[in-house]
């Protein structure tokens, strides 16, 4: 009987609901496809606003100081996991898709699916009020030096946000709701006939003849148990560079996951003298720059108070303790590298990440720059502080160009599509909900105006 009950059919059925995947299911229902989304996480705002909010809506592992995946090598790796994905929590920074990048494998992003992401992510430069004091500072002294960090763009309606705001990564706090997530287009295709299924996890795709058919799921935490058949002639998965991998592999595809990049990070900080105020407690991200040589992305930012302390004392171990009462003074920026993806998912859905020589040279590099920077802008130079790695923008684990076509469409099975960082030709570089939530709209398009759907 039960199993009666969770046997649905669809136009389209989406795996997971990363920003790509929302996109996808708002197009598709607007023009009037019955879809299906199907996610493993929760939708709601539990925690939003809190540090506990980055726990709730994340991949949790039962480990200090941060509760959160890590690579074999040992590298943290947040996987965002709720309706929305890693937009949840992520820092909502915008950048423009890199066409040239995309171009190289055949993926042609029209300038007014751009234009119009832009406008629905809520992408725009923060106003002056939203740069404070040591973010200026850093700004300021990073020009002299040579380095042209300019305003960056946020997914961030300011007018909603407060000046000194800095904890997007816990969640935007439901009263304020300043900052877009995929979860605002998901709602809006739930508006069209969306059906969005919560705690449900999928395990593999259905292929019936080369092409195909459906997703088989089962339920987590209150749906435990319960077993889903979706039926659908046109099968989208949005599960991320890690969850795409796996459905993949479970649906008879060995190579998915042969592959996997992504943007190291490291933040560095210092201290400015007493009674000077450093860029803890500001607007993140307002400042930054692609350096498109190195492909590095700088942008001035110290973590959020409690990230910060567990960051420093992560990394530092006691040696920190005596310094954590100079969080106001400090000041931080960080890098941001695109690694060469030497690493791969495996079976049991343990990451594993190492560098080049060259990604090494890279990382150095960032950090050698975020040193000048802060050095010269006041900080002690005896004390200055470099975190570990945290492996951002985990991807290309099926890659366009490999696993997928320039459609975003499986080479080996038909009607089978991907849409989420999984595609990416190698590490993304620059942060990539923009392009991810723009190849969305593009996919949609590409369904509809070719009456694939
Ligand atoms: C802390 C943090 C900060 C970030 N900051 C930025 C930023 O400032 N700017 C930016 O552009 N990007 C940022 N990112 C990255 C950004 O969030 C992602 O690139 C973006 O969400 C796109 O990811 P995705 O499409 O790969 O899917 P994801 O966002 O990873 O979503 C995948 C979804 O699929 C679900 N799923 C996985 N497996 C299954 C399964 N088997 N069945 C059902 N559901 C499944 C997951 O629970 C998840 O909800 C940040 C990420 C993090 C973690």
């Amino acid at each position: 009987m039960a199993k009666e009950k969770n046997r649905l059919e669809a136009d389209v059925v989406i795996a997971g609901s990363g920003p790509g995947g929302c996109a996808i299911a708002l197009d598709l229902s607007k023009r009037g496809k019955k879809v299906i989304m199907l996610e493993k996480g929760m939708d709601n705002k539990l925690l939003f606003g809190n540090p506990l909010g980055m726990i709730t809506h994340s991949d949790f592992r039962v480990r200090l100081p941060m509760p959160v995946r890590k690579t074999i090598e040992g590298e943290d790796l947040i996987l965002g996991n709720g309706v929305g994905g890693g937009t949840l929590m992520y820092a909502g920074s915008a950048f423009l898709p890199d066409l040239p990048y995309w171009e190289e494998v055949g993926i042609e992003i029209p300038q007014d699916i751009i234009e119009e992401t832009v406008k629905d992510t809520w992408a725009t430069l923060p106003p002056d009020e939203f740069i404070g004091q040591g973010t200026r500072r850093v700004w300021t002294v990073a020009k002299e030096l040579g380095y042209p960090f300019e305003k960056c763009m946020r997914h961030v309606d300011f007018e909603k946000c407060v000046p000194g705001c800095e904890i997007c990564c816990e969640g935007c706090p439901p009263k304020r709701d300043a900052k877009w997530t995929g979860a605002v287009m998901a709602h809006e295709a739930e508006e069209h006939g969306t059906t969005i299924l919560t705690n449900v996890k999928v395990n593999h795709i259905t292929i019936d003849n080369g092409k195909a058919t459906g997703v088989k799921a089962r339920g987590i935490l209150g749906k435990r148990g319960e077993d889903y058949e979706v039926y659908a002639p046109m099968v989208i998965c949005a599960a991320g560079g890690v969850g795409t991998a796996m459905i993949l592999k479970n649906s008879g595809f060995p190579r998915a996951g042969n592959w996997f990049a992504g943007d190291p990070t490291t933040f560095i900080f210092g201290f400015l003298p007493p009674g000077q105020r450093g860029n803890g407690g500001e607007h993140n991200m307002t400042v930054g720059f692609y350096d498109e040589e190195h492909h590095i992305v700088f942008c001035a930012m110290l973590s959020p108070y409690i990230a910060w302390h567990l960051q420093y004392v992560g990394s530092e171990g006691v040696k920190a303790l005596s310094k954590l009462t100079k969080w106001r003074r400090g000041l931080g920026l960080f890098a941001k590298v695109s690694d060469h993806g030497v690493g791969r998912v495996f079976a049991d859905g343990k990451v594993s990440n190492t560098f080049t020589d060259a990604d090494w040279d890279r990382i150095e590099y960032g950090r050698s720059v975020g040193r000048e920077i802060l050095v010269k802008a006041g900080c002690d130079p005896y004390d200055i502080h470099t975190t570990p790695l945290t492996l951002g923008h985990p991807s290309a684990t099926v890659r366009v160009g490999e696993l997928i076509d320039s459609n975003l469409e499986s080479k080996d099975v038909k009607n089978l599509f991907c849409c989420d960082t999984s595609i990416t030709p190698g590490a993304p570089g620059r942060p990539p909900a923009l392009t991810i939530t723009a190849l969305g709209r593009r996919l949609a398009r590409y369904l509809t105006e070719n009456k694939r759907v």
